[in-house]
């Protein structure tokens, strides 16, 4: 067998020399012992040896007290996977000499029956994936062996105990009898001799127990093996079989851990936590994981086995006064019931962190007064310990700024900018739909948008908007409203996007709701929700929650802002965002958006105020009809254009024209058309005939965009003056250095961006020569367009002619190109948000392989063209941090996203940056 070309590469000088050595010798090393302060791995071989195990080696390397063992590499699963399901030669041999080793260094024997060794077997896979695969311990015990055991412990509960409890473990993994069966017999047990708690069953009944146990076992067709060695192999299999559970691959999917990987099998020297009062079992963080406070933190039980402090029957004790909390304020501590192992916990974990120089998650035993650590591994952490933790180890000296910045999930930092559902309260999940916009939000449920807009303005209540889904005829209750939950659509849903270019918390396709519009509720399960019930909602993880629901406000500390200063000074490119609005440009800009990367107009054409001139300019029968409607929409526009100007300071602002078909500002609904008709004095046949005309056969692809500004050229031509206007008179009366970029959407030949691309420049040129009479010297603008179509991009070597830039409209290419997602599985990304296959996820991340392709050819064809060609991204992958990361490989200038996800981009675009080092800029920063 081949070493798996994923481990060659990871492994450490040290590791590769052992399995050159061991090939040489005509054999590949597949086992790697550990244990007497010696160990054969160490803490960077995870790939060989998994997370655990090589944490395993590099603690007992360290000198810590580690039970002894070794480690079966991830080679051998790969082995098995691939050579169906059988063992490399070899490996039988090297199991037993590490066996051997383990009984040495314990003075006890495997299946001895005065003195045995009993190990367990663990897995372990180079990435945790806690509680996905299957642990056995106590392996080793049989009818023999038990008395041993007793022997050694001095106690015939214990051992009874022991073997019972293994007996379940191993029928349940190895031979697949569910431990349901054993647990009635147990409970039966318990009902017969009267008692309440396992613990009050004597010595005598936990022996018949175990006849009861075999039994069972005998009865679903097995004998149960007495051979340990049998034992041993048979527990090696399940734990390789359990890469392969259901449980294994949902996780890694989600996780985006590769199958190739496998996992690893640790067998270790039992220690027991369990076998009287000097004993206890905890874990614990090295620095607290929700605060990041630099403060020991855990919890234990006396007369414990591992699983018991997880398993939340008995309540644990803290470890030290620290650990307290108000429901644990009375329990003796660590430190006080057993000093002598707390004082040496201590010295250990403060040698672990400072050796693997990041907070630990620690498991520990104490067996008869004496400690022995069983794990460590970099401890999960909240968003906002994360940052206290990384900036305090800077600090500290213990890491480098660069390392500190690599610590933070991205993903993460959303937890940080959004309220969040206090963890401690007590709620009633009523359903579960997309976590589309993160954030927590309780108000009052309406079921349209205008009571939303009349309760908040009027009444000034809180609301949740509910609805089937959402259409831009939806903004204003949008805008209102806390949060916003939909019984259909995606994560890329209008109520998804809209949503989180608000900030604002959403739920979308949640459809276990029955939404009723006319009776003005929704049902689900049992629960009927009517208008004005207070319900809340988890943009975090798509809860809807019954009733309000305590929460945490976000908090943007010194730590966050100092760390984020260190990620500006990494990431080479530039983060803008997509705002339509001043205020959504402020927020951006407090968040560090250096700029906007998309402007939607259109946004501002559905206020509420102005929808009646937009529909008059749309059902203009003649240009000038169309240009008197158009004269009163641009004051508006212009006043929109300075808000936007004047909060970014003078930084780059590119604004897009006109993009949906007009279909859109035209309601459907007969009833809507007549009340239409007699608010704006139309008659409603011509309402309706027009409406129909309009209707686009593919709305994606149709009359929209610049197709509109090739047929309509005053409604480009507007908007224009109005971004110029804005322009100039800040220029002149404010003294602002603006430089407008206006960009051309949904282009998709070369003749359509110069055809509009030269009226928007003659009508700029017109603009600023009007403004020299008022003092005006000159201003520079660009004009540039949005490469969202697959023909764009192979043409942008033409394109690039007529445009100063590009921005990559990854929402449309992604499904103009029938984008698939990240596994390649032959699923289309819709498909995939559909099947919330990225619950986990707000964003879908690019497909790399299609659309990526794709914006790479068009960056060499554009910059072929024209070598200052600036290029960016304003699809919703600009805040994804995957996205991000290609797209500083791809060369991008800047990523726009939505305000609050500019630090998330800011970050990625650092760790990007750190990972692979562009050799100079594409273009001097400005
Ligand atoms: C895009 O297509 O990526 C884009 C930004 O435009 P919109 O989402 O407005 O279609
Ligand atoms: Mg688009």
């Amino acid at each position: 067998m081949k070493t798996s070309k994923y481990t060659s590469k990871k492994n450490s000088k040290t590791g590769i020399d052992k399995q050159v050595k061991a090939s040489a010798a005509g054999r590949e090393k597949y086992v790697f012992s550990f244990g007497g302060a010696k160990a054969e791995g160490n803490e960077t071989q995870k790939a060989l040896l998994g997370g655990k195990g090589a944490n395993l080696h590099g603690m007992t390397k360290l000198g810590l007290p580690v039970p002894p063992g070794f480690t079966v590499s991830t080679d051998v699963c790969t082995y098995y996977y691939r050579n169906s399901k059988n063992y490399p030669k070899g490996l039988e041999a090297q199991v037993r000499v590490a066996l051997a080793r383990v009984e040495k260094i314990m003075t006890r024997q495997f299946g001895s029956k005065n003195n045995p060794l009993l190990v367990s077997v663990r897995s372990g896979a180079r990435a945790s994936m806690p509680g996905m695969m299957d642990t056995i311990l106590n392996l080793g015990l049989n009818d023999d062996t038990v008395t041993g055991l007793i022997e050694q412990s001095k106690d015939q509960r214990f051992g009874f105990d022991s073997y019972r409890r293994f007996i379940m473990m191993y029928s349940d993994v190895v031979l697949g009898i569910h431990s349901n069966q054993f647990e009635a017999a147990l409970e039966d047990m318990k009902h017969e001799r009267g008692v309440e708690l396992d613990t009050e069953l004597k010595a005598e009944d936990l022996k018949e127990l175990v006849h009861k146990f075999k039994q069972i076992v005998r009865i679903a067709g097995h004998e149960f093996p007495e051979d340990p060695w049998e034992q041993l192999w048979g527990a090696v299999g399940a734990v390789f079989g359990s890469w392969m559970n259901p449980r294994a691959i949902t996780y890694r999917k989600l996780h985006d851990i590769p199958e190739e990987w496998g996992t690893a099998v640790n067998v270790q020297s039992m220690v027991f936590g369990n076998m009287g009062d000097d004993c206890a079992t905890g874990v614990a963080f090295t620095r607290d994981p929700s605060t990041g406070d630099k403060k020991f933190f855990g919890e234990f039980l006396v007369n414990a086995q591992g699983e018991d402090v997880v398993a939340g029957i008995r309540t644990p004790q803290p470890i030290n006064n620290a650990s307290k909390h108000a429901s644990t304020e009375n329990l003796p501590t660590l430190e006080r019931v057993m000093p002598k192992a707390y004082a040496e916990l201590v010295k250990v974990y403060k040698k672990l962190e400072s050796h693997y120089r990041d907070m630990q998650d620690i498991e520990f035993t104490i067996e008869n007064g004496k400690l022995y650590m069983l794990q460590t591994r970099s401890g999960k952490r909240t968003a906002a310990a994360a940052m206290k933790i990384a900036t305090d180890m800077v600090r500290e000296r213990l890491i480098s700024k660069e390392e500190a910045v690599l610590r933070i999930n991205p993903d993460q930092l959303d937890q940080l900018l959004h309220p969040r559902i206090d963890p401690t309260a007590n709620k009633v999940v009523l359903a579960k739909g997309l976590p589309a916009s993160p954030g927590a939000a309780t108000g009052q449920t309406v079921f349209d948008p205008d009571t939303a807009e009349k309760w908040v303005k009027e009444l000034g209540r809180k609301v949740i908007l509910v609805r089937l889904e959402t259409s831009p005829e939806d903004i204003h209750g949008m805008s209102v409203a806390e949060g916003i939950l939909t019984a259909r659509g995606g994560m890329t849903s209008h109520a998804a996007v809209v949503a989180r270019g608000m900030g604002k918390c959403c739920v979308s396709g949640c459809s276990a709701i029955k939404v009723s519009y006319d009776n003005k509720d929704f049902c689900v399960g049992k629960h009927t929700i009517k208008e004005g019930d207070f319900i809340t909602l988890d943009g975090s993880t798509g809860e809807v929650i019954k009733d309000k629901v305590p929460t945490i406000a976000p908090s943007l500390n010194k730590n966050f802002q100092e760390l984020m200063r260190w990620v500006d000074q990494i990431r080479q490119m530039r983060v803008r965002t997509n705002a339509d609005t001043p205020n959504d440009a402020r927020v951006a800009r407090s968040f560090g958006a250096e700029g906007i990367g998309l402007c939607r107009t259109e946004h501002m054409f559905f206020e509420a105020e102005r929808i009646d001139a937009v529909r008059e300019m749309i059902l203009a029968d003649n240009q000038q009809a169309r240009e008197h409607a158009l004269e009163k929409i641009l004051p508006m526009q212009k006043g929109d254009f300075m808000g936007i100007f004047r909060e970014m300071k003078g930084l780059p602002v590119t604004i897009r024209l006109l993009d949906p078909p007009l279909h859109e500002f035209i309601p459907h609904k007969d009833e809507e058309l007549h009340s239409l008709a007699v608010k704006i004095n139309v008659p409603y046949d011509r309402l309706k005939r027009k409406a129909e005309s309009l209707h686009e056969f593919n709305p994606m692809l149709g009359h929209r965009g610049c197709r509109l500004g090739v047929s309509f050229p005053e409604i480009y031509r507007t908007q224009v003056r109005a971004i110029m206007e804005a322009a100039c008179e800040l220029a002149c009366n404010e003294k602002f250095k603006i430089v407008p970029e206006i960009m051309i959407p949904l282009v998709g030949d070369w003749r359509e961006l110069k055809i509009v691309g030269d009226y928007c420049r003659a009508e700029a040129d017109r603009i600023i020569e009007s403004f020299k009479t008022k003092g005006l010297k000159g201003m520079r603008y660009q004009i540039g367009t949005m490469i969202e179509l697959p023909r764009a991009a192979l043409t942008s070597g033409e394109i690039a002619k007529y445009a100063e830039f590009f921005s990559f409209g990854t929402n449309d290419l992604t499904q103009t190109t029938y984008g698939l997602s990240r596994d390649d599985s032959g699923m289309f990304l819709k498909d995939y948000l559909e099947a919330k296959i990225f619950e986990k996820d707000p964003f879908a991340t690019l497909d790399t392989i299609g659309v990526g392709r794709l914006i790479k050819f068009s960056i060499d064809e554009g910059k072929a063209t024209r070598t200052d060609l600036k290029v960016g991204i304003c699809g919703e992958h600009g805040g994804d941090p995957a996205s991000v990361e290609f797209c500083h490989t791809a060369g991008l200038d800047y990523v726009s996203c939505s305000p609050y996800r500019v630090p998330v981009a800011r970050l990625a675009a650092a760790q990007a940056t750190l990972k692979y080092p562009r050799r100079k800029l594409t273009k001097k920063r400005k």
